[in-house]
């Protein structure tokens, strides 16, 4: 009779299994993995269908290891706040204090982005606050491409569960992550764009405005259209001077 009847499916599990001890030996030798396009990266990493809730998506990220950032973090920041909230706030990623504590936004950045959220009418318990990337990136420098690839899925799978009336997002890696590329924050903060039919307003980051605390007047100007978008009552003005 013929050969070996070859599964198919072992024969793929095979191959895989070479192609990570290939990858896992480079990795071994301090060679950086491969870099996927943003596409590639989307249908590799896209989260499962079967993830229907937030907490479900906290389980299936896990002890992420998918980018370096995991090699530096103490915490994986998955972001808090109400998983009905109407209003998501999305920065750029874990700084030193959130590293620490596992939660977003909790350093001086953190306190300033609580007292806008109090001039807004809302409690911060009422919105969603998380980040581009979940892992601190060393020293606080700007996440990388591949990272960003890496988690993004993560936050659109966040957002998509939300499903939140207005997104916000805090900074330029922020609104470049989940608006394009090319975005540039001085020029084009404080219009509306849309993301997945959810209305998006970009403003400055919170840790801008402790180096530029002139530019609180601009956030302050964008975060009025936030307010009178959702119908929200001001409750102190400027109090997140
Ligand atoms: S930053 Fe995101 S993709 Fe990278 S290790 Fe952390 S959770 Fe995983």
């Amino acid at each position: 009779m013929g050969g070996e009847i070859i599964d198919p499916g072992e024969e793929i599990r095979e191959i895989f299994g070479r192609i990570k001890h290939h990858l896992l030996c480079n990795r071994d030798m301090g060679l950086e993995p491969p870099r996927l396009s943003r596409s590639s990266s989307d249908y590799l990493e896209a989260v499962p269908p079967r993830i229907d809730s937030l907490q479900a998506l906290r389980n299936y990220i896990g002890e992420c290891r998918r980018c370096r950032l995991y090699q530096g973090r103490t915490n994986l920041v998955f972001g808090e706040g109400s998983p009905r909230a109407d209003l998501v706030f999305v920065g750029e990623g874990p700084g030193r204090e959130e590293d620490q504590e596992g939660m977003p936004f909790v350093g001086e950045a953190g306190r300033l982005l609580t007292r806008i959220i109090k001039a807004m009418g809302l409690e911060r318990k009422e919105v969603y606050i998380c980040n581009v990337v979940k892992c601190r990136p060393p020293k606080n420098r700007d996440p990388e491409e591949d990272e960003i690839d890496a988690c993004l899925p993560f936050l659109k799978k966040q957002i998509a569960l939300l499903r939140p009336r207005v997104i916000c997002t805090l900074g330029r890696i922020a609104a470049q992550a989940l608006l394009g590329k090319k975005f540039q924050i001085t020029m084009e903060r404080g219009k509306w764009y849309t993301l997945d039919g959810i209305p998006l307003m970009p403003t400055y980051h919170p840790a801008y405005l402790l180096r530029n605390p002139s530019a609180k007047r601009q956030v302050w100007e964008d975060v009025k259209k936030v307010i009178k978008h959702m119908g929200l009552e001001v409750r102190n003005h400027g109090s997140s001077e």
